[in-house]
């Protein structure tokens, strides 16, 4: 930071602008001896743009997840953004009232229950970062689908974000019917109905509906106690070998630091089945430029503060003896962290078998052909492929760079439509 400013101001403006796994990152450097407690499930914030993901986010967790000027310029966010609250409950008051994310009950000043941590992952609506979106669906376990009552429902986002939600297997999701004080009760109830009918159509009609203003912090408290109701902490898969997903990536050294002094680059992401403890051998694949790489872990961070081992649910940042440069500007993500040996190789070809999904206001082009270029999701990876031909329904696609491919798992296809990549459908992987 070159431009001179008071402590104060730099402090704030560091809060602001730093990405929950950074600061993690830092807090490595400062030291912090209490053992810190991980998030137990992370919790999707997805819908249409400008609609209030991000200041939902703020209302819930007191942080914004935006970071990088151009976002806050824009006012939209543009990367996946996380932040980290943790849940309370009031013993003496009953009703919605009870929940907050605050230690202290804001009715009767009790001191609060705690309940359990959670981590936010902020995806952006903008229309041009969809493919971003959906590489963050494969860490969510839950979602919040944020919808504006004062817009018509659905939003071509709103619809992308709810289906990338399916395809990613998420069932538990709390609609949040937000900027309910910019209309009056009869547009507020029109806006309800139009939701209900939408989240039917796509086969979530259990999903319940909160009506919020985020701004003024309204309902926030009946919107914690519907995400502890509907959203439970998963039964994570321990036992099985480490397998993580990367979603940021960082260089922590100020420049011109001393090569002795240099620290090596730090992944952030969440694991999605095993555990990790500091000293653990781990690969990362598929690499950058066609090899994959392996590292021990040198130190595991939250937002709270340093682990000694870290499990699933959650975000982490993982301190590695990579080369900083490698890690720099978000260039690992979409990679996967695991036990060495455990992934498959990486490959260039793929055989898919394609699902359509249906849209609401627009038709999709349901064929693929010869040389069409397609955005695959494959785990948090976002990958080129061009379509080489189909036979008997299944289609071969060559990917622009090798992906890791794992049995069973969905990928979300995008294609470009006048200028815009959206989602088209998904595939699974043929032997
Ligand atoms: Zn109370």
């Amino acid at each position: 930071m070159s431009e001179k400013k008071t402590p104060a101001a730099k402090e704030k403006k560091t809060a602001k602008a730093m990405p929950a796994a950074e600061k993690t990152a830092k807090k490595e450097t400062t030291g912090n001896a209490a053992r810190a407690e991980q998030a137990v499930v992370n919790i999707g914030m997805v819908g249409h743009v400008d609609h209030g993901k991000t200041s939902l986010t703020q209302a819930l967790t007191g942080k914004w997840t935006e970071t990088h000027s151009e976002e806050l310029k824009r006012g939209i966010s543009i990367r996946l953004g996380y932040a980290d609250t943790t849940f309370y409950k009031c013993p003496n008051c009953r009703s919605s009232e009870a929940y907050t994310a605050k230690p202290v009950c804001k009715s009767c000043n009790s001191k609060t229950e705690k309940l359990r941590t959670v981590s936010f992952v902020d995806a952006p609506g903008h229309e041009t970062l969809l493919t971003t979106m959906l590489s963050g669906a494969a860490l969510m376990q839950g979602a919040l689908l944020v919808i504006a009552a004062n817009e018509k429902c659905p939003q071509p986002q709103t619809t992308e974000h709810l289906v990338a939600l399916k395809i990613a297997g998420i069932k538990n999701i709390v609609v949040a019917q937000n900027k309910i004080d910019l209309v009056d009760k009869k547009q507020a109830l029109e806006n309800e109905k139009q939701i209900k009918e939408f989240l039917k159509s796509q086969g979530f009609e259990n999903a319940p509906i909160v009506p919020v203003a985020a701004h003024l912090g309204i309902n926030i408290d009946l919107l914690i106690e519907m995400i502890e109701k509907i959203i439970p902490t998963p039964k994570f898969e321990t036992e099985k070998p480490l397998k993580a997903y990367c979603i940021r990536s960082f260089d922590i050294n100020k420049p011109g630091s001393e090569i002795k002094e240099l620290k090596g680059g730090v992944l952030g992401g969440s694991i999605i089945q095993g555990t990790i403890k500091i000293g653990d051998k781990i690969e990362i694949t598929p690499g950058i430029d066609g090899k994959l790489m392996q590292t021990t872990v040198k130190s595991l961070s939250c937002a709270a503060g340093k682990l000694t081992d870290a499990k699933p649910g959650g975000l982490i940042g993982i301190g590695t003896m990579l080369d900083p440069s490698l890690t720099q500007n978000d260039r690992m993500r979409g990679q996967v962290i695991a036990r060495p040996d455990l992934m498959p190789l990486p490959a260039k070809k793929l055989f898919l078998k394609m699902t359509f999904i249906e849209r609401v206001a627009a038709n999709i082009d349901k064929k693929i052909r010869t040389n069409d270029v397609l955005v695959l999701t494959i785990g948090a990876m976002t990958a080129l492929g061009t379509m080489i031909k189909e036979k008997g329904g299944v289609l071969e696609i060559d990917l622009k760079t090798p992906a890791v491919i794992e049995e069973g798992g969905k990928i979300a296809v995008s294609r470009k439509e006048g200028g815009r990549w959206r989602l088209i459908g998904y595939a699974t992987p043929e032997k």
